[in-house]
């Protein structure tokens, strides 16, 4: 049975104590042992990222950039290798996991201009023989705790602009899906990173309440469900941490009578099933105004039905299984709810069965129409292939739905409508919005982060975010004595 450990040091480290099964969700079976972090292995990468700090810190930025530009091409090199492992214990197609390594490795290439992010400014001749100038400083050590759904792609948003910036980071991976940041972190060390600079730690709660009380932990950086993020948000800014913490998300999209049907229907069929709907992204609620809902569900049912359900590794795959039979059930358990609330289920997908597999977490696609803004299957997260229809009169009733909802990650519209698209992308209160655009995930070099309660503490991840977040801001203000002057009992104005 493979076993997994934690990565300290530049090294393997085998730990002792609680550990647990990892899964592959398609079969069910067993794929390996995970070891937890006990408190001595914490301490060990506390250890490890301290005494790597003041060398990597002091490394001129190009430097750095360097390594990361190496990291690129070992990334691109292993590609496949990195997409197996995360298909083999997250479940997703090959192609999904392919694509979301290689949305990680964009922000890579957004850390390889560190150099050019972190040079701060000057002002010469502030006043009169004086001069400002500010630069950006490392905080330290940082950590980084991360879903089980982007397994390389979130800690690629994460450690690669941390390091860059001249941090030590410690990571702490789901637990349902640790192999292959186990493996980024092995590369990094290919790429030249030095030994302790980057650390992970495998574990659960316990061990992520240790990292984010840890005196000497700066910034923590979390990705995962809204309860947690806002406890961690809570305990680690208590603890005097600096802390971004994304959590859940239901992203609505708008469809108005004038947008292209099938066009929406095709972009809505992806954004809600494909890896299962468990993206943070994910569309999970679609609003549509006016008389276009009979046609929209007409179209889309079919397409929901005849859905290619299978392992990920199958060629023509087009939804895999659900991480772990405890969220199939609950996802199911949603379903039985949305009925039990008398939403109409157009699709049930409850009882599929996949020959061959029947021990995989595997469901059909579930469409529910005629939702109501007070029924549970609207309000919370589902976090699984269940698409949810609301029906909307206008398009004012539609935004203010959209605005109401506590969550705020992402959202889309459809329309041919510039002026509806314009006022909808001004108004609505929702950190990233897609126009004709499904899941509008923003490129790497613009900031990614939603609002209200998906995101606690108010700096986005990866564009110029991820270093401002990364680094802390230092203002020197300088005089030399060419001109001497006298003592000031005032302010000094300019
Ligand atoms: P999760 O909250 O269960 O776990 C996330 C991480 O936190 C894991 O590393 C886990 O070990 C740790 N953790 C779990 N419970 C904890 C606790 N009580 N205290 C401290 N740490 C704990 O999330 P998940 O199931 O792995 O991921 C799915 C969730 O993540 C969904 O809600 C999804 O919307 C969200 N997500 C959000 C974004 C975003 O950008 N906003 C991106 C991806 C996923």
């Amino acid at each position: 049975m493979k076993e997994i450990n934690h990565f300290i040091n530049g090294e393997m480290f085998v730990s002792q104590g609680k550990a647990q099964s990892v899964f592959n969700p398609a079969t069910g079976e067993v794929n390996a042992t995970l070891h937890f972090a006990d408190e001595a292995t914490i301490e060990l990468a506390i250890k490890a990222a301290t005494a790597a700090l003041p060398a990597w810190s002091a490394t001129p930025p190009v430097r750095r950039a360097r390594v990361l530009f190496k990291y690129k091409t070992l990334l691109e090199k292993n590609l496949d290798e990195l997409a197996s492992l995360i298909t083999a214990e997250h479940g997703k197609t090959l192609t999904d996991a392919r694509g979301s390594v290689q949305r990680g490795i964009e922000v890579v290439e957004l850390a390889c201009g560190v150099p050019y992010l972190l040079r701060g400014s000057y002002a010469e001749n502030a006043a009169t023989d004086v001069d400002c100038y500010s630069m950006r400083q490392p905080l330290g050590i940082c950590v980084g705790i991360t879903p089980f759904n982007f397994p390389a792609m979130i800690p690629l948003w994460m450690f690669p602009m941390a390091v860059a910036c001249g941090n030590t980071f410690i990571l702490k991976p789901s637990e349902k899906d640790p192999s292959c940041p186990l493996r980024l972190a092995e590369l990094a060390l290919e790429a030249g990173l030095p030994a302790g600079v980057l650390n992970v730690l495998q574990g659960d709660k316990t061990t992520v309440e240790k990292l984010i009380t840890h005196p000497k932990v700066a910034a923590v950086s979390f990705v995962g469900s809204t309860p947690v993020a806002e406890n961690i948000y809570q305990t680690a800014t208590h603890h005097g941490k600096r802390v971004q913490a994304f959590g859940g998300a239901k992203n609505h999209c708008i469809i108005m009578p004038d947008a292209d049907i099938d066009q929406a229907v095709a972009a809505l069929l992806g954004a809600a099933y494909g890896s299962a709907g468990e993206r943070c992204m994910a569309i999970s609620a679609v609003v549509a105004v006016g008389n276009v809902a009979d046609a929209f569900v007409a179209k889309l049912a079919p397409r929901v039905r005849a859905l290619k359900i299978g392992p990920g590794t199958a060629a023509d795959t087009e939804m895999g299984p659900l991480i772990s039979k405890e969220h199939l059930q609950r996802v199911k358990s949603y379903v039985d709810l949305g009925v039990k609330e008398g939403a109409d289920l157009v699709v049930d997908g409850r009882d599929f069965q996949l020959k061959d597999y029947q021990h995989g977490n595997f469901m059909g696609g579930c469409l529910f129409d005629k939702v109501t803004p007070t029924m549970r299957i609207y309000r919370e997260e589902i976090f699984g292939p269940v698409l949810v229809v609301l029906r909307a009169p206008d398009f004012a009733t539609a935004l203010q739905l959209v605005n109401e909802h506590e969550y705020g990650n992402g959202t889309a519209i459809f329309t041919r409508d510039g002026g509806i698209a314009r006022t909808f992308a001004s108004q609505v209160k929702v950190g990233m919005v897609g126009i004709n655009v499904p899941i509008p995930v923003p490129v790497a070099y613009q900031p990614f982060g939603g609002w209200k309660r998906s995101l606690f503490g108010d700096i986005h991840l990866h564009g110029d975010e991820g270093m401002r977040f990364y680094t802390k801001v230092k203002t020197v203000t300088q005089r030399w004595f060419e001109n001497p002057v006298g003592t000031e009992f005032t302010l000094p104005t300019n």
